[in-house]
């Protein structure tokens, strides 16, 4: 655990994931009680890592927030509700979205569908059904949290609705301090990928949430992963370059017959990735791509349930 300024700690946990670790914060609350940003991943000793961590603080935690509901974020959250008993507070969108991708209603059916539908490997998406099939037990989200929506405020901390990585992403701010979650990243680029059931324009939400951040200016942000970043606004514009340089590339790749979006993420993320990687990167391809249909700079045609692009007429 990492005292950083204002009272605020930071505890991170390890992942074995393609990315080693991710940050939870703990906010001092004004009733004495900490407010707890994100849980990390289920893994089976979680519960025991909490427990051990929680001991350690001294006073209890008064609620728990989760910034969205991606397995490293949510992962966790019964466990540390439980050792708490704190209530849980997450965004009414993306609770509803926690809910189709893990919970109840979600159906085994969309995500193979979705990737053979743009190019997928048969082999890829056997490997997909493996890896869902243990990610689920990873993941202990809290059912009918405390439903919270952008403009309300945490013990004092707005909350912001800043989309592109996750739909539903909210994130923290208080006294020029962003809690960021994955909106902002300081190292990598966060992931802006279109997936079944998401909302149309990943990207165009995402740009227009970094043009947000570049326009509140806060004097630091507090990531989900890596350090914390000391010129928000300043990374907000390098992310806007990067994506601006990326639909171009995209533009590029389709100078020639129809490809599907796989076969355009061959072109766009070259290096021999992994299954896990290259879902990824099928993902933010489409969204790139479907960006740039939405400008009229390509065209999507579906030809017997496949989806390829082409150049726009
Ligand atoms: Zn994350």
């Amino acid at each position: 655990m990492l005292e950083l300024e204002a009272g605020i700690r930071r505890v991170t946990l390890a992942l074995p994931l393609g990315i080693d670790h991710v940050h939870c914060y703990l906010l001092p609350g004004s009733d004495g009680g900490w407010t707890l940003v994100d849980t990390g991943l289920g893994l089976p000793n979680a519960g025991e890592q909490w427990a051990q961590t929680l001991g350690a603080l001294g006073t209890p935690v008064g609620r728990i927030f989760i910034t969205h509901f991606h397995p490293d974020h949510v992962g966790a959250a019964a466990d540390v509700a439980t050792l708490t008993g704190a209530p849980v507070h997450q965004g009414a969108e993306d609770y509803r979205q926690c809910l189709s991708t893990w919970g109840e209603r979600r159906n085994e059916e969309r995500m193979p569908a979705y990737l053979r539908a743009h190019g997928t490997p048969e082999p890829e998406v056997d490997s997909f059904l493996e890896e869902a099939a243990a990610f689920v037990r990873l993941i202990r989200f809290v059912r009918d949290p405390v439903l919270v929506g952008p403009g309300e405020q945490i013990d004092g901390w707005e909350l912001l609705h800043l989309p592109g990585h996750a739909d539903g992403h909210l994130a923290l701010l208080h006294d020029g301090i962003l809690v960021a979650g994955d909106t902002l990243l300081g190292t990598i680029t966060p992931n802006v990928g279109l997936y079944p059931d998401s909302r149309p324009n990943p990207l165009a939400d995402y740009l227009a949430s970094l043009e947000r951040i570049v326009e509140l200016d806060p004097r630091l942000a507090l990531p989900g992963h890596g350090d914390p970043i000391g010129d928000p606004a300043g990374r907000a514009r390098e992310l806007i370059d990067h994506h601006a340089h990326r639909v171009n590339q995209a533009a590029a790749a389709l100078d020639g017959d129809p490809r599907s979006a796989y076969d355009v993420s061959l072109s766009l993320f070259p290096d021999p990735l992994s299954p896990t990687l290259r879902r990824f990167a099928l993902a933010e391809t489409r969204a790139h791509l479907e960006y740039l249909v939405d400008r009229d700079g390509a065209a999507r045609l579906e030809q017997s349930g496949r989806v390829l692009y082409l150049a726009a007429p």
